[in-house]
């Protein structure tokens, strides 16, 4: 579902930061030979992953949902010196891709990937982070943000993905059928009453919700 009007998607688009030849290559590589290569972030939400990360200047970074590694990229642009970006996918079929990625941007020892399964590993992570990019699995995503926020330094921040879920969330009938729908709708409200942070939901793409912990 399209949010914006299609020609001011697009003038938005175009008066923002191209891709890098890097990322061009990796959007197109997803697109001719990964399955459901809309999950990639893309060109927009990309460069405003890479904007935040650089406000932030973040020395750690958490990713849950690595897909091809396209939103890893964008948030490593704006680690730290020695700043290290874990990201975290239950698939490895797509480790070598991600490695190979990383290398050509020069980020092969600043970023980690992790094959598993997040809600098992983040608990294992021994440190705080400054940043948390939560987009994997919807049904575990209230389960994330809690870990999220026990992970998260003080005035860290965490941006969650998709939580407008193609505007589904904002129908009661589908809040009732559909259970990612559900969840997404029930874990923004929780948000919403969270004492422990601030939170603003931006209308970017699927909906990104981005949050504060105070
Ligand atoms: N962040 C990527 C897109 C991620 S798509 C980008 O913006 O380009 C969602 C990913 O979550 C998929 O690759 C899927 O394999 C992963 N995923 C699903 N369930 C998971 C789980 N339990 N633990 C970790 N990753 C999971
Ligand atoms: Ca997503």
């Amino acid at each position: 579902m399209d949010f914006l009007p299609k020609p001011v998607d697009e003038y938005c688009s175009q008066y923002t930061t191209a891709e890098n030849e890097l990322l061009k290559q990796l959007n197109r590589d997803t697109h001719a030979h990964v399955l459901q290569p809309r999950m990639l972030s893309g060109h927009f939400q990309g460069r405003l992953l890479s904007m935040i990360s650089h406000m932030i200047k973040p020395s750690y970074i958490l990713e849950i949902g690595t897909y091809t590694g396209y939103s890893a990229l964008c948030l490593a642009e704006g680690l730290a010196q020695n700043g290290k970006l874990i990201t975290i996918d239950i698939n490895p079929e797509q480790e070598e891709r991600i490695n190979r990625y990383a290398a050509a941007a020069g980020k092969s020892n600043q970023i980690q990937f992790i094959v598993g399964d997040a809600y098992n590993i983040i608990k294992t992570l021994p440190h705080s982070f400054d940043l948390i990019f939560i987009d994997a699995d919807k049904p575990n995503y209230p389960k994330y943000y809690e870990q999220a926020l026990e992970k998260l330094s003080p005035g860290g921040f965490i941006l969650i993905d998709n939580v407008l879920w193609s505007g589904k969330v904002l129908d009661e009938q589908e809040r009732d059928k559909d259970k990612d729908t559900k969840t997404l709708h029930a874990l923004n409200a929780f948000i919403q009453q969270d004492n422990r942070v601030e939170n603003i939901l931006l209308p970017v793409r699927d909906g990104l919700m981005l949050v504060r912990k105070k």
